[in-house]
């Protein structure tokens, strides 16, 4: 059987020996005229514009490879390109023509890099096997209507598209129907949905549970407590630490969004980063002796300036060495160094002596509400947002967050800028 590709290699074979023949024909005429004693300035230009006229006439013929010979470029048979397939070619979105068989008849780069080498003609089913694809594809088929359908791989690595099909309005009654299958991926919209849906049931359940005790004690306080004062004594006390907790987190929040807002404005204040360090041991010296820890700071006797939001980078270093002090309590030490070394980025480093991270929790802590121990940050006054605020400080300040930690040994944590 003779394919498309094959006659169409075939017509343009012929079309160009039968132009090689005319222009030799036209050739010998000249040369006759010339030897029959015809002036040359007459028979050159008739000669010249004849042999323009028959190349201008050349076929110019799009062709796009032929499935059968698409790994050998060199043999490629040419098969007409569907008109739009020029267009859709400059998408950056998978796409697929089809015809009204479902097969499919060319792809784009982006599809060929998303889905694989299509076979040229082969029917869709032979790379996606979902029974909801091709249904919607068959009912498109069948009355013209464009549908959609959520689809997800697993592999090569975990993909949410949005798959649309549509027919292609014919240019003429002529040309078959073609459908388009497009390939939107919504991976990155269902992960940050899925962080923003799992933000809000935290953020609820970290507030629930105090508003649970606020609420437990007030009932008791108005019934069973009601004369002992005593107990409402001791209650006043525990809620007061509940709302302080809930308030601390309710802070937190509202850092976190209004960072968020300026995420994409560079700060550029000039601070010296000393008196920042300075300023945060002299308001962690109440925590730090109830704790029993001593922070010692190291800092050079010039000024180290960076770019940057002074509230900010307090609030960066507040976080660090609080938590050095309260995570590495039985190290009794916590050390500051302020390094500005020449040709190397400054850096701000907060080291303890506690009993360090494991590993595997390390790439997590700057996740929203992750925790080590849940209860060991909520008895230390913990809300699970601080390295969260940090990291977005940092990102802002185009600066970097780097954890190192040893069990049993301590923790590193190093702001570089
Ligand atoms: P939290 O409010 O719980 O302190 P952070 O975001 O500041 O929240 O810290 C997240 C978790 O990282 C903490 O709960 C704790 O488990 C761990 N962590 C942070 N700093 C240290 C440290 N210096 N040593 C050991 N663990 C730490």
């Amino acid at each position: 059987m003779t394919s498309g590709a094959e006659q169409a290699r075939g017509g343009i074979v012929a079309s160009v020996k039968r132009e090689w023949l005319v222009l030799f024909l036209l050739t010998l005429v000249a040369l006759l005229a010339f030897a029959a004693g015809a002036v040359w300035y007459a028979v050159l230009p008739c000669w010249l514009v004849l042999v323009l006229a028959v190349v201008a006439r050349r076929p110019v013929v799009i062709v796009t490879p032929a499935p059968e010979d698409r790994e050998d470029e060199e043999d490629a048979s040419p098969d007409p390109l569907p008109p739009i397939a020029s267009t859709l070619s400059a998408l950056d979105i998978p796409v697929l023509l089809l015809n009204e068989e479902a097969l499919v008849l060319w792809e784009n780069k982006a599809a060929e890099k998303a889905l694989g080498l299509l076979p040229i003609g082969s029917h869709l089913s032979a790379r996606l096997r979902s029974p909801g694809i091709l249904d919607m594809v068959n009912e498109t088929i069948a009355t013209g209507e464009p549908n959609q359908i959520e689809y997800s791989e697993r592999l090569p690595s975990e993909r949410v598209y949005l798959l649309r099909v549509a027919r292609i309005e014919p240019a003429d009654v002529a040309t078959e129907d073609l459908f388009l299958l497009s390939f939107k991926d919504i991976s990155e919209l269902r992960r940050l949905d899925r962080m923003r849906s799992d933000f809000v049931a935290n953020a609820s359940h970290e507030l629930r549970t105090p508003l649970a005790s606020l609420r437990g004690f007030i009932e008791t306080m108005q019934g069973p407590a009601r004369s002992d004062d005593a107990a409402k004594e001791r209650f006043l006390g525990i809620m007061l630490d509940q709302s302080t907790r809930m308030s601390r987190l309710v802070d937190d929040l509202l850092s976190l969004s209004r960072l968020e807002l300026k995420s994409h404005i560079a700060p550029d204040q000039s601070v010296d980063l000393r008196p920042v360090i300075g300023h945060v041991r002299d308001a962690l010296l109440p925590l730090a002796e109830e704790l029993g820890v001593e922070i010692r700071l190291h800092l050079p006797d010039e000024k180290v300036e960076v770019l940057g939001d002074r509230d900010e980078l307090v609030e960066v270093v507040e976080n660090l060495i609080e938590n050095a002090c309260k995570y590495g309590q039985e190290g009794k030490f916590v050390d500051v160094y302020l390094r500005n070394e020449p040709s190397q980025p400054i850096e701000v480093s907060v080291l303890d002596r506690g009993p360090g991270i494991p590993a595997e929790h390390v790439p997590r802590l700057t996740e929203r509400f992750y925790r080590v121990s849940v209860a060991d940050s909520r008895s230390k006054k913990g809300t699970g947002l601080g390295l969260a605020i940090v990291k977005h400080i940092l990102t802002r300040h185009r600066a970097r967050l780097i954890v190192k930690s040893e069990l049993g040994k301590g923790s590193e944590f190093t702001v570089r800028f």
